[in-house]
């Protein structure tokens, strides 16, 4: 008998989200962005779930492959571009767009003489200062992908810091579009800028494609909250109470005593802990779903359980069902009391909880 710990993942909330993406870009493709093992969903469910998409966007060059053995014959994009002359073949002989973002992967891939064309993406550095060509070189770059047999079709991207705070002051979103429009001012290829942030919440950035991720899993980046654009999470984490003590005032919960109850309580012992993925960070007061009822988490969060308070639950038992995100209760919503993003609790969840779908 396996522990009661699911996680599910809803392939027509995947279908529905990337439907949602494409209604606030009706007239640019669509990447769907699948590293990380689609965000921790898997990348066969995300096959089904994007069937519609354009194209699919990750960094893992294995991963790339696994995805055409899986059959998805669509357009393939490798983010982070090749890592070496191996995969730069490897994505020629199996048809996946590279994106170039520095100088030695343009040397690189001067040197590799691929037998076959690919399709390349001219990474450009807006400001965000992660990867890319700052725009004074990019003509140069550019000139020089053009002038390589084995490059077909030379595209232009750049990644948005802020487009969940586009009025940052330290670099506004309308700065990065500057930058990124004087790069590629006169330069043929299509444009891709977007990410879920700008997809959801600046139309004038979609170009000719757009890069969703976190948008497709049903969570957002921005303070709005998924459900108010329209988003389903995809993912949802289930377990049971497998527990119950009944603690008096003064009486402490799990390690470190963190946790004194001030009045006599019930706390339910959850089958799901950090090394399933639960944040171990996640403060008393997280918010959990006990057969549908709100309640917090109390205590510390230890590798295989957490504590609950079911105080106010009176028909809560052992095998009750437990939500610790997903239906009823917004992944954002646990991240933000754990302090960190969606993206992270997704993307954690660990290779020994069992993943189905529904
Ligand atoms: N494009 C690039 C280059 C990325 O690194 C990411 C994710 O970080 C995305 C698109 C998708 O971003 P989001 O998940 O915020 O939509």
């Amino acid at each position: 008998m396996p522990r009661p710990l699911v996680a599910t993942v809803d392939i027509a909330a995947l279908q529905h989200n990337l439907d949602v993406a494409k209604a606030h870009a009706p007239h640019a493709k669509i990447w769907a962005i699948v590293k990380a093992n689609a965000y921790g969903h898997g990348l066969e469910r995300a096959i089904r779930g994007f069937s519609k998409a354009d194209g699919l966007g990750l960094i893992e060059p294995e991963a790339a492959l696994a995805l055409r053995e899986l059959g998805w014959s669509k357009r393939i994009l490798l983010l982070e571009g090749c890592f070496d002359a191996a995969d730069l073949h490897a994505a020629a002989a199996h048809h996946i767009d590279i994106v170039v973002h520095s100088m030695e992967q343009l040397v690189l891939l001067e040197r590799a003489e691929l037998a076959e064309q690919v399709d390349v993406h001219l990474k450009i550095n807006s400001g965000m200062n992660r990867l890319g060509f700052i725009p004074a070189i990019c003509r140069d770059v550019y000139e020089r992908l053009r002038s390589l047999p084995y490059v077909r079709n030379i595209s232009f991207l750049t990644h948005f810091a802020n487009a969940d705070d586009a009025f940052n002051p330290a670099l506004p979103l309308s700065e990065q579009m500057h930058r990124f429009q004087m790069a590629t001012q006169g330069l043929e290829g299509e444009r891709c800028l977007s990410n879920s942030a700008a997809d959801l919440l600046h139309a004038d950035c979609a170009a000719d494609w757009v890069r969703p991720g976190i948008m497709l899993y049903g969570a957002t980046p921005s303070p709005q909250t998924a459900a108010s654009f329209g988003l389903q999470p995809a993912m949802t984490l289930r377990s049971e109470i497998i527990g119950i003590q009944h603690i008096a005032r003064g009486d402490a919960v799990g390690y470190g005593s963190r946790f004194v109850a001030e009045s006599p309580m019930t706390i339910g012992v959850v089958a799901c802990g950090y090394a399933d993925g639960y944040p171990r960070h996640a403060p008393t007061g997280t918010p959990v779903l006990v057969d549908g009822i709100k309640t917090r988490m109390v205590g510390r969060v230890s590798m295989d359980m957490i504590t609950v308070d079911l105080t106010h639950l009176q028909n809560a038992k052992v095998g009750s069902s437990v939500t610790l995100w997903g239906d009823g209760l917004p992944i954002d919503d646990v991240a933000s009391a754990a302090g960190t993003v969606g993206y992270e609790l997704m993307c954690a969840v660990a290779p020994r909880v069992r993943m189905i779908e529904v």
